[in-house]
């Protein structure tokens, strides 16, 4: 596996097998040394061979980052990634992603990064509870769903890769760190590392899988809090998606929720380097028709996914959809409804709520104010499929 070694001495190798292609050193090293004796050419040729050296030993920042991503294959363990979906199985075509729920939940743990940790459920307790629910949607004719719990909030890859063995829904997890509720699930030493450092822990659990379950991410889920703008910390989060994105081509969810930092965000992405369309707006169903179509405008993908049993959202989350399909915008647009979750330390894990309501409740109230079927399949098959390849995504000038 390309990245299962050292970055340094991979980057090496790498860099003295380019330097050898270009022709600097198509004979062995020590012949080479020789060579440069008595010759008129000798001192500009040592000169450039101590710079080439200097650069294969100690190479910079910049160096290292250009070779990973020309370096980067969108295929790793020999499987095709790039324009895939990576579901925890491994990737799949777009076309095989089918009727796919954009944003649910299996299990969320809300105790804090503090004390979090797999110890806090059993698996097969959990599995019994949240397994009749991926059946029911399986039964309604849904195969995938994305699961946005992140690390420190309850993610468990394991789980995931046993529920959906049992239901025949294909789940998909994430990478990344959720800032939102003030920081309680970012374990304390991550406040301070720098958006590299972040962005490298997320692009190795993409290249080697997530601990050592051989699970990897599907997409990259950040959360940030409401305001007018970003704290440091969740601006430093949106940066280190960024870079994980460039280096991985993996989508960028984020947790933002009705908020003019959404605008701000698309500021970073566009000075980071990364296209509007490689970003997710979660939750944005609350905020208004007019900054939902302006984001679609500007490229973002608008997520309208936390819908429940409330008739007052409902009807006016109907009209926001209606505007947006007025507009033309309908293929930048995700439905979802946020449900779920088994939750650790209540007793059976709590209410569930489940993954029904927009097939029961959204789909018939949006046939009703004039959705085809082409549009409803639009939002259910042909937008998540899109959204989620596995593809880098750069801004055009
Ligand atoms: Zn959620």
């Amino acid at each position: 596996m390309f990245f299962g070694l050292k970055v340094d001495s991979v980057l090496r190798g790498y860099l003295r097998n380019s330097f050898c292609r270009v022709g600097a050193c198509a004979v062995p090293r020590r012949k080479r040394t020789l060579g440069f004796r008595g010759t008129a050419q000798a001192p500009t040729l040592r000169r450039i061979y101590g710079m080439v050296r200097g650069l294969i030993d100690h190479p910079p920042r910049e160096l290292v980052l250009l070779v990973l991503f020309f370096a980067t294959p969108l295929s790793v363990s020999g499987e095709e990634i790039e324009g895939n979906i990576m579901t925890v199985d491994g990737p799949i075509a777009p076309s095989e992603l089918g009727k796919a729920l954009s944003h649910e939940h299996v299990l969320v743990d809300f105790i804090g990064a503090s004390e979090t940790g797999y110890e806090r459920w059993d698996r097969e307790t959990v599995a019994e509870v949240v397994l009749p629910h991926l059946l029911e949607i399986r039964n309604l004719g849904y195969q995938s769903l994305f699961e946005c719990t992140p690390a420190y909030l309850g993610r468990d890859p394991q789980l995931l890769k046993m529920l959906s063995e049992r239901s025949g829904i294909r789940l998909v997890t994430n990478t990344g760190f959720y800032g939102a509720r003030k920081n309680i699930y970012i374990p304390a030493w991550a406040l301070e590392a720098s958006a590299d450092a972040l962005a490298e822990i997320w692009i190795q659990e993409f290249r080697n899988g997530i601990e050592d379950t051989g699970v990897r991410p599907g997409f990259i889920k950040i959360g940030v809090d409401r305001g007018e703008r970003l704290t440091p910390f969740h601006a430093k989060l949106v940066r280190a998606a960024c870079r994980t994105h460039l280096a991985t081509g993996l989508t960028i969810a984020s947790h933002t929720g009705p908020s003019e930092v959404v605008f701000e965000i698309a500021e970073i992405l566009e000075e980071e380097g990364v296209s509007p369309d490689a970003f997710i707006w979660v939750h944005a169903t609350r905020d208004s028709s007019e900054n939902q179509i302006r984001a679609a405008k500007l490229g973002l993908w608008v997520s309208i996914d936390n819908l429940r049993e409330n008739a007052i959202l409902l009807n006016a989350n109907v009209e926001r959809l209606v505007a947006l399909k007025a507009a033309g915008l309908l293929h930048r647009v995700l439905v979802s409804q946020d449900a779920g979750w088994y939750r650790p330390g209540e007793e059976n894990g709590g209410a569930f709520a489940p993954y029904t309501f927009v097939e029961r409740s959204l789909l018939p109230a949006l046939s009703e104010a004039g959705f085809t079927q082409r549009d409803l399949d639009m939002l259910l098959i042909q937008n998540p499929a899109k959204a989620y390849a596995v593809s880098v995504r750069k801004r055009r000038d």
